[in-house]
Parts: C-alpha cells; sequence; structure tokens
C-alpha cells in the first residue's frame, strides 16, 4: 500500500509571553521533530500520557494550529504549502471526530441541518440529492433516517459520537484523525463505536490517525502504534511488536499499568515514576532520562535517535540507547 500521509520533522512550538512586554520569553516544545508515514487504509494510533504532544501532533497535521516546521504530505500534496483557502477544501479528505463532538456541532441546529451544512460547505452532492445522502448517512451510523430531525442534545454521548462520525464521513474523506474520540464514553458503548469505525473503514476505504491515551481501546483498533513522550516518538511498530515485544522502557511503563491476564508477561513490568517534565525545557539527552530505571550517564547526556531495533521485525523502532542490552539482561546501570 501507499503512504497516504508523510510526516516529517514536525515541530510545533507554542511561544510562551511574558514580562510588561509581553515579549516571547520560552517555548512550549509541545511536538519537537517527529517522522512518521501512514499507508492507505490502515489505522495508526498515537500513544502517551497526557500533554506528550498526541492531539498537538493532530491539530498541526490539519493546521488547526500551523506547525513551527516540518513537513507534512498528504496524498502527495504538501499541505503547508497550501493557501488556508485552498486547505479549507482539502479538509473534504482530511476530517477530524473529537472527544466531544457536542462542541463542535451548533446545539440549535437538527443532525439534518448539521449534516446539510456540511454538504454545503464542501459541495459533495447536488442540492437535490442531500436529503438522501443525509438519509443513507444516518443508516451507516446505525442511528436511522427518521432521527434526523432530532436535535443533538436528544442523542446519547455514543450517539452524539455516531453524528460526529457522520458528519466526518458526509464529505467522503479519505483521512480520519480521531482525538480521543472514543474517550468520554462508558467501555461498552466505547466498544460498538470502535466496531462501527472500523466496519465504516472497510466500507469506504478510510484511513484513520487514531489519537488516545487508552492503550486498551487502541490494542482494539490499530495496526500500528506510535508511542509519544514529551514531543517526541520513542517507539513505533506494528500493534503485535509494541503489545507484545516492547523495547522502550517507557512503552513497558504504559503498558505495566494495564492490567494483563498473562502472569509471566508481568515479570518485565516497569514501574513509573514521578510526573512528566515540562516542555518548556524537556530533559537533557534522553528525555525520558529523569523517570527511567535503567538511565546511565549516557542518557543524561545524548539523545537517542528513533532506530531499527536490532533483532526485530523492519519498521519496529525506538529511541533507547540499550533497547538491545535491556532486553537480553545485559544492561548494567551504574
Ligand atoms: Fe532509559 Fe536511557 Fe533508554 Fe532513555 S536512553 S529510555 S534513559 S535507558
Ligand atoms: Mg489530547
Amino acid at each position: 500500500p501507499k503512504e497516504l500521509l508523510k510526516v516529517k520533522d514536525l515541530k510545533q512550538y507554542f511561544p510562551i509571553k511574558g514580562g510588561l512586554l509581553g515579549r516571547t520569553i520560552n517555548h512550549v516544545k509541545a511536538v519537537d521533530g517527529i517522522t512518521f508515514d501512514v499507508y492507505e487504509g490502515e489505522t495508526v494510533s498515537i500513544v502517551g500520557e497526557s500533554g506528550c504532544g498526541k492531539s498537538t501532533t493532530g491539530r498541526a497535521i490539519l493546521r488547526l494550529d500551523e506547525p513551527t516546521a516540518g513537513e507534512v504530505e498528504f496524498d502527495g500534496e504538501d499541505l503547508l504549502a497550501l493557501s488556508k483557502k485552498d486547505m479549507r477544501k482539502k479538509r473534504k479528505d482530511l476530517q477530524v471526530i473529537f472527544q466531544d463532538p457536542y462542541a463542535s456541532i451548533n446545539p440549535r441546529q437538527t443532525v439534518r441541518q448539521i449534516l446539510e451544512e456540511a454538504l454545503e460547505i464542501q459541495n459533495v452532492v447536488p442540492k437535490n440529492e442531500r436529503a438522501k445522502k443525509i438519509a443513507d448517512l444516518m443508516e451507516v451510523v446505525g442511528l436511522g433516517a427518521h432521527q434526523a430531525d432530532r436535535f443533538p442534545h436528544e442523542f446519547s454521548g455514543g450517539q452524539r459520537q455516531r453524528i460526529g462520525i457522520a458528519r466526518a464521513l458526509s464529505v467522503d474523506p479519505k483521512l480520519i484523525i480521531a482525538d480521543e474520540a472514543v474517550s468520554a464514553l462508558d467501555v461498552s458503548i466505547q466498544a460498538q463505536v470502535i466496531n462501527l469505525m472500523k466496519q465504516l473503514q472497510r466500507d469506504f476505504a478510510l484511513t484513520y490517525l487514531f489519537i488516545s491515551h487508552d492503550l486498551g481501546v487502541v490494542r482494539h483498533i490499530s495496526d500500528r502504534v506510535i508511542v509519544m513522550y514529551l514531543g517526541k516518538i520513542v517507539e513505533i511498530g506494528d500493534k503485535t511488536s509494541i503489545f507484545d515485544n516492547p523495547h522502550h522502557p517507557y512503552t513497558k511503563a504504559l503498558l505495566s499499568a494495564i492490567p494483563v491476564p498473562d502472569p509471566d508477561a508481568q515479570s518485565e513490568r516497569v514501574l513509573l515514576e514521578g510526573d512528566v517534565p515540562s516542555p518548556i525545557n524537556p530533559p537533557q539527552g534522553c528525555r525520558f532520562h529523569t523517570r527511567c530505571p535503567f538511565a546511565t550517564e549516557r542518557c543524561r547526556v545524548e539523545a537517542p535517535e528513533l532506530r531499527n531495533i536490532d533483532g526485530m521485525k523492519e519498521g519496529h523502532m525506538g529511541a533507547c540507547h540499550f533497547m538491545e542490552e535491556i532486553k537480553n539482561g545485559t544492561h548494567q546501570v551504574e
């Protein structure tokens, strides 16, 4: 399959103003040089604790916030070179679903009006076909055409998320970025919405970039997983590699925090201490060194590059100096 999205060395620094003159005195390095591809038809998840830069990455790709530096190529086109106007047109192909669909829809509009508006802005179908398209969309997301004239507040959280999905789907996108799209829902409703998303992916040839802090959900939906820490990618690989054979201590720590049925898997538990440091002045060297039980002097001075892991599948990469040594038990912490 071909790459649909290519992100290269993406950076997002937010200025911090201060002093009497309100000058920029520092930056929050929310995303600090990340590179990854998303292939057509796959689901790539970005996981990490809050503040790791995963939402910022999604917003930068969509240019909801203009990225500070880097490249974003979508379907062969340089997104960052588009004028604001052309970017708005491009949003037809890149849609987003947020955690709270209610926040991004007008509560005084019926679902029909919400969908009408989306169809009109992107001019997806001729006016006389809109009613049919809306009825189809309502069926496709499992709400039923008869519900189109109700207001958002008349629906449950899970149903509202289906409205959000219908709206995203209405413009026939290629990529959907889902930012904590099911995080606010009850577990059983989460499963229903994820199953719907998977079904729609098959039916409409969709590609997903799925942003979530919830590893259980990520395990369910992903083909590949990107783990971020303090604005950097620390590990990337297919789902099996990440969940069954994690190599970066941070990935292991994240996985250690979720209960596993297999007690053998617990032997590699890494417990996280302390909080995520500030992204204003991230730690020198490896950003994880302040919390990593394997840190050495080298980690405090030298930032590890994202690289292929010896003996692992092609494309399973990590950013830690000692992944192989930690795995085979020869790593020495001085
Ligand atoms: Fe830990 Fe060092 Fe690896 Fe960073 S480079 S994750 S501090 S062992
Ligand atoms: Mg977020």
